[in-house]
């Protein structure tokens, strides 16, 4: 992996904090469009014309696929904490990763430094005698 200076991880971490505080509503799991009947007999769909579309919500819970029915007046609203959710998620990550980077260059940063120090004293010793 290439090692970036902790400056400039520093940087990137408080363009992602800023996105992170930004955040707007948001769901998880993916969107599926799905025919269905509405259950009026008056209604084409009744003779089996498929007319209507339903926005369902899939997501896993425990390996199995939990939908959740989604109606019409909410769906662009849904689409959108949808796609807030998946640029939440990548910030997140980006924002672990960085994190880890940043202990990588802490304990290299110090290496060379804790060379010349004396040795670390053990702050708890154990009993020396032998059972
Ligand atoms: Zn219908």
């Amino acid at each position: 992996m290439n090692k970036k200076p902790t400056v400039e991880l520093e940087a990137q971490r408080s363009v992602l904090l800023r996105q992170l505080r930004q955040a707007g509503p948001l769901v998880e799991g993916s969107i599926a469009m799905v025919a269905r009947k509405c259950g009026s007999s008056g209604c084409p769909c009744a003779q089996g014309v498929v007319k209507h579309q339903a926005m369902i919500l899939c997501k896993k819970v425990n390996g199995r696929s939990v939908a959740t029915y989604v109606p019409k007046a909410l769906w662009s609203e849904v689409r959108a904490w949808n796609r807030e959710h998946k640029k939440i998620k990548r910030v997140l990550k980006d924002l672990s990763t960085i994190g880890e980077q940043l202990i990588r260059n802490h304990v290299g940063d110090r290496r060379g430094a804790a060379r010349v120090r004396p040795p670390l004293r053990l702050l708890a010793v154990e009993p020396s005698g032998r059972r």
